[in-house]
């Protein structure tokens, strides 16, 4: 078994190869160049990368925007990377390499990795949640992931926690990620102390009040989508993913303010910090590519 997979993202596109049915070998990364080269760019950089990998039995993709499951056309993508959007990628590589091709949403690809290789190996349920520029969002359920109608389902970013509130990149106002995301946590230090922080050096300055005050703030608006979702859903496990849930103090201190907010039946929730980092695109990917091999057979 050969398996090559690629993880498609607005700056880079990482690769690798697996030759055993749980383990990706990381081989490189080639600069997107997404707003120059756009959707098209980006068939050809994969057509060069698998072409050196080849041959191969199968492709799995991990990609930005929204992909179709069922034909890996890219149903779905923002303005990072122009001309994306209706390009027929599965359909496009299974033609030309004569093999299955499976191709998901990044976010759900990361989940399915995590599921399979990561922190929701144990779980038969659980929602993932990264933290970034944005949100993203996965739900897996009963050991199956939630795609939706239009495999899109997950945006738990825009979930509104504030109505009329701070506009979203999305074009509503108040959603959860303009609030709960790292990049609103700048935000609200840059509005409080005038000066541009990133993550780090926001953890790295919690002696100073206005700062410390500023991410107990976003704290709570982290906690309140947290307890929101498990409301709805009834995870066993949550995990999140993100370099800033490195820093310990802060997993401590969500967990102990989500207890204060769950119903006695929630209050079991195990929550997690993701276990692949970066590698969980291409782990995801080449869990989907086995899937679509044995559908195959
Ligand atoms: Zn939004």
């Amino acid at each position: 078994m050969r398996i090559a997979v690629l993880d498609i993202g607005g700056t880079a596109i990482k690769y690798g190869i697996a030759e055993s049915p749980d383990n990706v070998t990381p081989l490189g990364e080639m600069e997107t160049r997404a707003k120059q080269d756009g959707g098209e760019g980006i068939v050809k950089k994969a057509e060069a990368i698998l072409d050196t990998l080849s041959p191969f039995d199968a492709v799995g993709i991990s990609t930005a925007g929204i992909a179709d499951i069922k034909t890996g056309a890219i149903t779905y993508a923002n303005e990072n990377i122009p001309h994306y959007t209706g390009i027929p990628l599965g359909e496009h590589l299974r033609n030309r390499y004569g093999v299955p091709v499976a191709v998901r949403n990044d976010v759900h690809a990361a989940a399915i990795g995590e599921a399979a290789f990561g922190a929701g190996k144990d779980f038969r349920s659980f929602l993932c949640l990264t933290y970034g520029t944005g949100i993203g969002g996965a739900a897996f359920l009963n050991g199956q992931l939630l795609s939706g109608q239009t495999d899109s389902a997950g945006h738990f970013g825009h979930i509104t926690t504030h109505r009329g509130g701070k506009p979203c990149g999305c074009g509503n106002y108040g959603c959860y990620e303009a609030y709960a995301s790292v990049t609103a946590l700048c935000a609200l230090v840059k509005e409080r102390t005038g000066e541009n922080l990133n993550g780090r050096e926001i953890f790295a300055r919690l002696g100073e009040p206005v700062i410390k005050q500023s991410l107990s703030d976003w704290i709570d608006e982290v906690v309140v989508g947290l307890a929101s979702l498990i409301h709805a859903f009834n995870p066993e496990g949550v995990i999140l993913g993100g370099g800033v849930f490195n820093e310990s103090v802060l997993m401590d201190e969500i967990k102990a303010r989500l207890s204060t907010l769950l119903m006695p039946t929630f209050q079991q929730t195990v929550i997690c910090k993701a276990a692949l980092g970066n590698r969980a695109g291409l782990l995801g990917a080449l869990a989907i590519a086995k899937d679509a091999l044995l559908k195959e057979k």
